[in-house]
């Protein structure tokens, strides 16, 4: 244990922890809760630090689990996978071939662990295949008193509080996530004007695996993206990562591999984002709603708009809970402001019934987020439940009321 900074990927939020601890065992990592409870302090557990909202934040313990990672078991009957909370998502793609296997979608990026990228709702897109918390089927605890719990589908309140709970009931070691027989798609994208392209998600989206488009402000032109299952073999030119904003960045010559080789893109240059998750059908207008107010208002924030799908979820704390969704993201580059633009775009988001991205940058207060969110009272009871001198939490979190 040693005693340093901790920031984020991004680099905007940054703490002092006390300790941070990286246990190679659970004995170990029992032994750093135990203490830093009997110390009087917090713990958080941080994964892979690709979270822009200060949820990792401490300045007591601060838990890295990249020691305990691999896959323990796969059910050769259901295909559930038991995994080590600190597997980095990248390393998870070889080892679940050989058993024929693999997740049934993935983000823009495999870099963050398996936990944290559960924590939060981490999604890709595409209307059938949901986030890594939807894929939850089990979720090992070690609670403030060093027990280790395991919740599965006879609690299912439980479960849906797990399932997505930003490390507020415990330190989860082990996952037991849904998985699919391994697959190979075929990455296509193509440039076209802001209208043409909308038209052309709203047409093929509903029948496309994955679809998702991203309009640049620079050309105010689109690209859109589909991945289609296939059965060729993998081919993959080689092509450089261009600047931010640029089409080049996005349009890129037709790919074939394995999913979990094919979802990622390559993220050097760091960045903030913003992301809502809004219902289905009001997702084209709070997009064409974020391109007028960037062209009249924040022309000189050049980065990307993400537009993706979202199924429905059931985890208590999911954005997407109840509701088929639209998912709208804007970045921009450390460095520069980025607060005007997103609280502008935020009360867009709201106006058309969105909810934030946990891992994300958003300014809510907790009204806004008990309005948002209708079974956050039952989190809350659940979380009280499990950890009722409030061990896992930090000072954003507490403010927002998640862990009151
Ligand atoms: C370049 C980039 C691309 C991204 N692309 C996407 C995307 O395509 N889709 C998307 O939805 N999001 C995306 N994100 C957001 C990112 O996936 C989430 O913020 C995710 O939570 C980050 O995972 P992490 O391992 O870095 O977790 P961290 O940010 O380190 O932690 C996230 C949360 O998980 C908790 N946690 C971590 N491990 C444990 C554990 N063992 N037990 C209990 N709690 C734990 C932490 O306490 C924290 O609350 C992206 C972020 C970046 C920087």
């Amino acid at each position: 244990m040693t005693a340093t900074e901790w920031a984020n990927w991004a680099g905007n939020v940054h703490a002092s922890p006390r300790v941070i601890a990286q246990p190679a065992s659970l004995d170990e990592l029992r032994t750093a809760v135990i203490e830093a409870a009997h110390r009087g302090e917090t713990v958080r557990v941080a994964g892979a630090g690709h979270s822009f909202a200060p949820l990792c934040a401490t300045n007591g313990t601060l838990l890295d689990l990249s020691r305990l990672s691999g896959i323990d078991r796969i059910d050769p009957e259901t295909g559930h996978a038991a995994i080590w909370a600190g597997s980095r998502i990248a390393d998870l793609g070889d080892p679940l071939l050989a058993h024929g296997r693999a997740f049934a979608n993935q983000g823009d990026i495999d870099r963050q662990a398996i936990a944290g990228a559960v924590a939060t709702g981490t999604h890709g897109t595409g209307r059938t295949h949901g986030s890594f918390a939807s894929m939850i089927r089990a979720v090992e605890l070690l609670r403030p008193d060093g027990e280790l719990t395991t919740i599965d589908d006879s609690e299912p309140n439980r479960l849906r509080a797990a399932a997505l709970a930003l490390g507020l009931l415990g330190v989860m070691t082990r996952l037991t996530l849904a998985t699919v027989p391994a697959y190979k798609l075929r990455e296509q994208t193509r440039a076209l004007s802001f209208d043409a392209c909308l038209d052309a998600f709203l047409a093929t989206e509903a029948t496309h695996r994955n679809a998702e488009f991203w309009w640049l402000p620079a050309h105010d032109r689109c690209v859109l993206k589909s991945f289609v299952a296939t059965d060729d073999e993998p081919f993959r030119p080689e092509t450089p990562e261009a600047p931010p904003g640029t089409l080049e960045r996005y349009l890129k010559p037709d790919a074939v591999d394995w999913s979990w080789r094919i979802y990622p893109s390559l993220r050097t240059v760091p960045f903030v984002e913003m992301e809502y998750t809004l219902p289905l059908a009001a997702g084209p207008e709070a997009m064409r709603a974020v391109r007028a107010l960037m062209q009249t208002h924040h022309p000189d924030c050049t980065w990307a708009v993400e537009y993706r799908t979202q199924p429905a979820e059931s985890p208590l704390l999911s954005p997407t809970q109840g509701v088929q969704s639209a998912t709208i993201s804007l970045h921009q580059a450390i460095g520069l402001p980025h607060e005007p633009l997103f609280r502008a775009a935020e009360r867009i988001f709201l106006a058309h019934g969105g909810r934030p991205h946990w891992g994300k940058i958003h300014f809510l207060d907790r009204g806004q987020l008990e309005r948002l969110y209708p079974e956050l009272p039952t989190f809350r009871a659940i979380r009280a439940d499990l950890d009722p001198a409030r061990l896992f939490t930090n000072a954003s979190l507490a403010t927002l009321g998640l862990a009151a």
